[in-house]
C-alpha cells in the first residue's frame, strides 16, 4: 500500500479537495449546487420536510485503523448517517464530508476513504455536496452530515408508540459487536506475534456486519410497499436495549421484550459461545448493528406476517409496567441501557 506515497501539502488545500471530490457528480434532482461555491444549493419539494443528521468519528475512539480498511471506514462512515435518515422514515439525498487529517496521511490513503465514501453514495442514492478540510496534529477525525427529505406525513419520530402496539425489529442482531471481539482478538494476537496469521476462519458474516455495514433503505421501502407506517422508529447503533428504552421514554409508555423473540444469527450465537459471552446479552448491549427498531399497530400486523426480514419480539404497554425482558422461563427482568441487571453480574466471561 505504501509503493506510492504522495504527500498531503505538494497538492495545498484546494488542490487536495478538488482532486478527491472530483468524480463526485450530483445526481439528485433536489441538488441544484454541490461541492466548489461557498455553500452548496438543496431545493427540497414543496410538500417534503427536511431532516439532518451529524456523527462525528475520531481515529482511536471510534474505529481502529489497524484492522479498518480506509475504504470500509469511508463506506461505514457514510452508512452509520443513512442509518439515522432511515429511521425517520425518510430518504437521505444529500451528504457533506469534513476531515481533520494528520501528514500521517498520504493522497493515496485519503483516495481510499473517498472511494468507500463514493461506493456508498452511488449504492444509497446520496449526493456528496460539500464539506472541510483541515489539519489535525495526530489521527484522523471525520464528520458526517446527512440530509434527507420526507413528506411531512411519513416521517416517523421516537416518540409515536401506543399500549398494544407491535415492537419489530429488522434483521439479526449481535453480530457486528461480535465481528469486533474477533478483529480486537486477532489484533492482540498480532500484537504477541507480528509473525502470526489471523485466523478470521468461519467469521465472514459477522465481520462483515462489524466493517461494512449496511442502512436499511430496503426496509424502508418494504414498509412503504406494505403500506404500514410505524408509530416510532429509531435505528440501532447501541445495542437493542437502549433503543429500546429512547422509545419508551420518549413515547411515555413501557415495553416487554421476548427473549426467545430475538432474532440472532446461528454464526452470532457461536461466536459468541467462543468468547465465553450470552447471545442474548450481546444482542441487547452489542451496538452497531444499524438495524431498525419500530413500533407497529396491531392492525398492521397481517400486513407484515411472515416476511423473513421482520421480527415481531415484543410489545407496548404501559408506562408504569416499564421496560423487561421476558426471558425463555418466563421472568421478568427490567431493561437497562446496558442490557438488563444480569450482564454485570453473571455474563461477561
Ligand atoms: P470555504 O473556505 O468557503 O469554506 P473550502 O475551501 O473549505 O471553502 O471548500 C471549497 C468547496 O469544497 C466547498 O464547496 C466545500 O463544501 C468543499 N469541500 C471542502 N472540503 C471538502 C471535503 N473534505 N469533502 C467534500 N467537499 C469538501
Ligand atoms: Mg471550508
Amino acid at each position: 500500500m505504501q509503493q506510492n506515497r504522495t504527500e498531503l501539502e505538494t497538492l495545498g488545500e484546494f488542490g487536495l479537495i478538488k482532486h478527491l471530490t472530483q468524480y463526485f457528480v450530483p445526481k439528485h434532482p433536489t441538488t441544484v449546487r454541490g461541492v466548489g461555491d461557498d455553500a452548496a444549493i438543496i431545493a427540497p419539494e414543496k410538500r417534503d420536510h427536511v431532516v439532518v443528521t451529524t456523527d462525528m468519528l475520531v481515529e482511536g475512539v471510534h474505529f481502529d485503523l489497524i484492522y479498518t480498511p480506509l475504504k470500509h471506514l469511508g463506506y461505514k462512515s457514510i452508512v452509520v448517517n443513512l442509518s439515522d435518515v432511515y429511521a425517520m422514515n425518510a430518504i437521505p439525498t444529500q451528504l457533506t464530508v469534513s476531515l481533520a487529517v494528520s501528514n500521517r496521511f498520504s493522497l493515496e490513503a485519503l483516495e481510499e476513504l473517498y472511494s468507500g465514501i463514493q461506493k456508498a453514495c452511488d449504492w444509497y442514492g446520496v449526493d456528496l455536496v460539500g464539506g472541510d478540510t483541515t489539519s489535525s496534529r495526530s489521527g484522523l477525525v471525520l464528520s458526517i452530515t446527512a440530509i434527507g427529505m420526507a413528506a411531512e406525513n411519513r416521517i416517523v419520530t421516537r416518540a409515536g408508540a401506543r399500549e398494544h402496539d407491535l415492537l419489530v425489529v429488522s434483521g439479526d442482531l449481535g453480530s457486528a459487536y461480535m465481528g469486533l471481539q474477533v478483529l480486537e482478538r486477532e489484533k492482540e494476537v498480532f500484537r504477541a506475534n507480528p509473525q502470526a496469521q489471523p485466523d478470521l476462519a468461519g467469521f465472514d458474516y459477522i465481520l462483515e456486519r462489524q466493517l461494512k455495514p449496511e442502512a436499511r433503505k430496503d426496509i424502508i421501502e418494504l414498509l412503504q410497499r406494505l403500506d404500514i407506517k410505524p408509530t416510532a422508529m429509531i435505528d440501532i447503533s447501541d445495542g437493542l436495549a437502549s433503543e429500546i428504552l429512547h422509545i419508551a421514554d420518549q413515547s411515555l409508555v413501557g415495553c416487554d421484550l421476548y427473549e426467545d423473540k430475538i432474532p440472532i444469527d446461528p454464526g452470532t450465537i457461536k461466536a459468541a459461545m467462543d468468547f465465553g459471552l450470552d447471545p442474548t446479552t450481546v444482542a441487547l448491549s452489542g451496538g452497531e448493528d444499524y438495524e431498525l427498531l419500530f413500533t407497529i399497530r396491531q392492525s398492521d400486523y397481517e400486513k407484515m406476517k411472515g416476511n423473513p426480514s421482520l421480527t415481531v419480539i415484543g410489545h407496548i404497554t404501559l408506562q408504569e409496567s416499564g421496560c423487561n425482558l421476558v426471558t425463555r422461563s418466563g421472568t421478568l427482568i427490567p431493561l437497562t441501557a446496558q442490557g438488563w441487571n444480569a450482564f454485570h453480574n453473571d455474563s461477561g466471561g
